[in-house]
């Protein structure tokens, strides 16, 4: 019997593939390419232009320009909400095409691109939108006869170098603030994904943004990237990726000009389920925390501490679970997990598999590649993990849950937090008292109860320790994008 095929076919045509400088679509100045590739198959789906220190130069110049003078600088702070707005409105348009284009270059299932990146991302922009004309000081009563008030002024041309788990949104959550605020930008995707932060490149420019105010530079992290986080006439620079390029990125800052710094960088946040939880919702949720975008979350539920009570019905049915998963073309409406992005994270996470088997952590599902073309991995679960095992102390960033069995309440707080990392944590119970008890007591930046990754462009995220500095989203997120200004006038 035929049934019908849940296999969708892209449409999409790669328009952009050049660099966006003031405005135009340019050439490296060395004329260099780089290949980006498709995850599912390892194929090339076309040359990029690979910017490096030249194209910095230049598109810094250009944005310095676009800030200090010209028609951003002149524009009222309401008409760059409602250009924001616009821009929302044109990547609602073209939901689907990104989401396409998103799939095919990151491998991420095209359902969930629609669903979760593209709907954030479009939220992120108007939510920022709204901030546009409400950035504002205070008037501050001081001794003598005087008046003096603040203004938040934007801190100016910033460098913003996003990852590859989440293209479109790490843009949104970059570009949105710095422009609610009045900054320009020169930002860098990853080498491994250009496309879609290339296309909504295009669809600022027909929103009508000004030359300058917005560049768009793929290369690659030590040169373009290190170009931008030493470049003196940068301000500020906010980074997303990995805690070891976190701390090239703040050395840059230091050795150059001291520009402003905010990174949100990696994460091994706990997880932690009491027996008191719904148990289904419990494993559903630990699932979802740790496998969601192939694993590839710096927020990632990467320590399941689960109660001892509980644990082996727990263990028993997250395998059952994992199991289950579908894994499989991104295009498949069926498809829970795609690929890893390249050859290099499909490595390093299957050499943490090994490091696991051979620390003896016990092995229940997975463990293998999937098909011999592309980046696939089987979603894997590692139960009697234990705290000093390398898998459970180092981002994996893959589809490899490490559960570990507690006994009490202040034993598993003091275990969350014996990590340098502080993203993320979550708690699973009944009890309002051992929620807050956890909420209280993990040292990181996020705790979700009975829940796990829920975002809003309004609440914001960050790292605590090594997980990060400063705060993304929110109204905490646009201040890293201002300077305040106190003026003081005699009366
Ligand atoms: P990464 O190197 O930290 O990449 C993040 C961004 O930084 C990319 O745009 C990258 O450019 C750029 N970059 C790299 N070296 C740089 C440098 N010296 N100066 C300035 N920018 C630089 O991350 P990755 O190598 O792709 O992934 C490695 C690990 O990082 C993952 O396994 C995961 O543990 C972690 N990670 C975390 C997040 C997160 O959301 N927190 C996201 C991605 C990765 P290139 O494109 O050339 O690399
Ligand atoms: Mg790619």
């Amino acid at each position: 019997m035929a049934t019908a095929t849940t296999v969708i076919e892209p449409k999409v045509k790669v328009t952009a593939t050049k660099l966006l400088i003031n405005g135009k679509w340019v050439d490296a100045a060395s004329g260099k390419t780089f290949p980006t590739i498709n995850p599912s198959t390892g194929e090339v789906i076309t040359q990029v232009a690979e910017a490096d220190a030249a194209d910095v130069d230049k598109a810094v110049a250009a944005a310095r320009a676009a800030f200090e003078k010209g028609a951003w600088r002149k524009m009222s702070a309401s008409a760059r909400g409602v250009l924001m707005n616009k821009l929302a409105d044109l990547i609602e348009k073209h939901a689907e095409e990104l989401a396409e284009l998103e799939s095919l270059d990151n491998g991420k299932p095209y359902q969930v691109a629609l669903a979760a990146d593209l709907q954030l991302t479009i939220a992120c922009y108007r939510y920022y939108a709204g901030w546009a004309d409400k950035i504002q000081g205070k008037t501050i009563p001081v001794q003598g006869r005087y008046f003096t008030y603040t203004k938040h002024e934007p801190v100016g041309v910033v460098g913003q170098i996003i990852p590859w788990n989440f293209p479109l949104l790490m843009q949104a959550w970059k570009l949105a603030p710095a422009l609610a605020a009045g900054c320009t930008s020169v930002l860098k995707p990853a080498e491994q994904t250009p496309l879609t932060a290339l296309r909504v490149g295009e669809l600022m420019m027909e929103a009508g943004f000004p030359d300058g105010v917005v560049n768009i530079l793929p290369g690659y992290g030590p040169t373009a990237g290190a170009a931008i986080a030493r470049h003196m006439d940068v301000d500020k620079v906010a980074f997303t990726g990995s805690t070891e390029v976190g701390h090239l990125i703040m050395r840059g800052a230091a050795d150059s000009n001291l520009k402003r710094v905010t990174l949100e960088l990696g994460g091994k946040s706990p997880n932690i389920v009491f027996a008191d939880a719904d148990m289904d919702k419990a494993i559903e949720g630990a699932h979802f925390a740790l496998f969601f975008n192939q694993g590839q979350c710096c927020c990632a539920g990467s320590r399941l501490f689960v109660e001892e009570k509980c644990y082996d019905e727990f263990v028993a049915k997250s395998v059952e679970r994992a199991k289950k998963r579908t894994v499989g073309n991104p295009f498949d409406k069926k498809t829970e997990q795609g690929p890893q992005v390249d050859q290099d994270q499909f490595n390093k996470v299957m050499g943490y598999i090994e490091t696991g088997k051979k620390e003896n952590a016990k092995l229940l599902a997975g463990g293998n590649r999937v098909g011999d073309k592309g980046y696939f991995i089987e979603p894997t679960v590692f139960a009697d993990v234990q705290d000093n095992m390398t898998i459970a102390r180092e981002e994996i960033f893959g589809p490899v849950m490490s559960i570990l069995k507690f006994k009490d309440i202040s034993e598993v707080v003091e275990r969350a937090n014996k990590s340098v990392y502080g993203l993320a944590a979550a708690v699973w119970t009944q009890d309002i008292t051992k929620a807050h008890a956890i909420a209280d007591g993990v040292r990181a930046g996020t705790v979700w109860v009975n829940c796990y990754d829920v975002f809003d462009a309004a609440a914001p995220f960050g790292g605590f320790k090594q997980s990060g500095l400063g705060r993304e989203l929110g109204e905490y997120g646009l201040a890293n994008y201002t300077e305040v200004k106190t003026v003081t006038v005699k009366l």
